[in-house]
């Protein structure tokens, strides 16, 4: 197993460096090792807390219920993590010139952390806070969560964490970013996601029929594997990424 790992890495590495267009596109797998457990799986956040505390209609009508367990997820679980190998490898990739764009369905910040730059959040971002009534974005340092709900200083609005809620589009921006990457990437590097949320799920497909090769790092396979992914490298990211990204900037590109 070892020995084909390291073999396939070397096969991803050769990939990515005759890629003209590269995307990362990221799922909660990819911050397990930060310390931020995915939404499903056993050991999820959904066996834990009830999901429709994210749902926009029960947020509107119960603010102070949902923002007790939206502070115990997101800003105990999210607010101490910190990047993870997997995170800077990105990064590392994208300072190198070997990867153009990061489509991630995160919310935690942990790969602008990590110094990537180019970076589209398809679910928002939790570390920023946004009024209901005057749209104002509030970095999440800055506002007390000590009473619930927060309000806006400026125009006492209710303040929802700025990522998307059950019920909510996608933004405008992220979905455009990611239709064009599908549409221009000659890989797409697929790290820790399921598959299962939609729309969101629709845009590694795409990217395939459009002639993305599709590299698929995840602890176990998902539904991407066995339909569109050409090569799988199964470990955990930080593992994997660590590899790969020795493999892209360590190793020469031909033996002696
Ligand atoms: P998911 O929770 O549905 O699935 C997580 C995936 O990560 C699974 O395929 C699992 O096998 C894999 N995984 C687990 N540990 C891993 C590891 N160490 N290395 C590599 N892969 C690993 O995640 P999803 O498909 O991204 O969908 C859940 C949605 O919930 C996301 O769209 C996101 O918006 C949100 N979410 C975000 C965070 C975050 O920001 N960190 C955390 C939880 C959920």
């Amino acid at each position: 197993m070892r020995n084909n790992l390291d073999r396939d890495i070397k096969e991803a590495a050769g990939m990515l460096r005759n890629s003209n267009f590269t995307t990362a596109y990221t799922g909660a797998g990819i911050s397990v090792e930060s310390g931020i457990p995915p939404f499903r799986g056993k050991e999820g956040l959904w066996s834990k807390y009830d999901p429709r505390y994210l749902e926009l209609n029960f947020f509107l009508s119960k603010p102070e219920e949902s923002w007790k367990v939206i502070k115990q997820i997101f800003y105990d679980y999210f607010g101490k993590a910190k990047p993870n190998a997997a995170h800077l490898a990105l990064a590392k990739m994208e300072q190198g010139g070997m990867l153009n764009r990061i489509i991630t369905q995160n919310i935690d910040n942990l790969h602008q952390e990590a110094g990537s730059t180019n970076v589209y959040e398809f679910h928002g971002n939790s570390m920023k806070l946004v009024c209901l009534v005057c749209y104002r974005v509030f970095p999440y340092g800055e506002i007390s969560l000590d009473h619930l709900p927060p309000r806006c200083p400026d125009c006492q609005g209710l303040l929802k964490p700025d990522f998307i809620f059950f019920g909510e589009a996608i933004p405008q921006k992220p979905l455009e970013a990611a239709y064009e990457a599908a549409s221009r990437s000659d890989i797409f590097l697929l790290i820790g996601t399921t598959g299962e949320v939609m729309p969101a799920n629709q845009i590694p497909p795409l990217a395939k029929q459009n002639g993305a090769k599709i590299i698929e790092v995840n602890t176990e396979e998902s539904n991407y594997t066995n339909r569109i992914t050409d090569l799988f490298l199964k470990g955990k990211a930080g593992e994997v990424m660590t590899k790969l990204e020795k493999e892209l900037f360590t190793t020469p590109l031909k033996d002696d």
